[in-house]
């Protein structure tokens, strides 16, 4: 399944294909649902600040290139482990077509954090949204599994809430990826 949609020159989601709204049934994204999504900037779907400057970017990019930018990134669901494919490209009308894909699925025991309807505790972690590294209070960010057996805030009866950011690797590897496409 290839998840598709497009936007405009002002990031303003104008189209999504089919798979779009199968991909949200499936990972409980009933608020976005092509009806909700079509006609809005995408910035709206965004909580980061560094995410959504790194996804314009992004779009810039392929807007100057024409060509296709390949990036790579975690998506899990509570049940598996994904490593997914954006490949960004333009079209004749001047959109940006944005294809995600799975390049890699592995199942795993559940884990609650990731669920969207889990009740949470008081406490919070940051999470990598490209790579889904979890920072340990000290800045150290570890392996999402890793993170969930060794970091005691995973421990209690309910997950921690989840605030989403970069961590400094993907931070160097989408800057690098960035910067290598501006140099061409
Ligand atoms: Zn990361």
């Amino acid at each position: 399944m290839t998840v598709a949609y497009w936007l405009d020159a002002a990031d303003r989601i104008v189209a999504v294909n089919a798979a779009w709204d199968a991909f949200a049934r499936a990972n409980a994204g009933e608020a976005v649902l092509a009806g909700a999504v079509i006609g809005q900037p995408i910035r709206r779907f965004i909580a980061d600040v560094a995410t959504a400057s790194i996804y314009h970017r992004l779009f810039q990019r392929a807007r100057a290139r024409g060509g296709p930018v390949k990036i790579t990134f975690r998506c899990d669901s509570p049940g598996e482990r994904r490593l997914f494919e954006m490949v960004l490209a333009t079209t004749p009308e001047r959109l940006v077509s944005v294809s995600v894909r799975a390049l890699e699925v592995e199942p795993r025991a559940p884990l609650a954090v990731l669920s969207a309807c889990a009740e949470r505790s008081d406490e919070w972690v940051r999470m990598c949204g490209w790579c889904h590294r979890v920072d340990d209070g000290a800045d150290r960010w570890l392996e999402l599994e890793h993170a969930v057996e060794s970091l005691a805030i995973f421990h209690h009866a309910r997950p921690p809430r989840v605030t989403h950011a970069v961590c400094p690797g993907c931070l160097a590897r989408l800057q690098a990826e960035l910067d290598g496409l501006d140099a061409r």
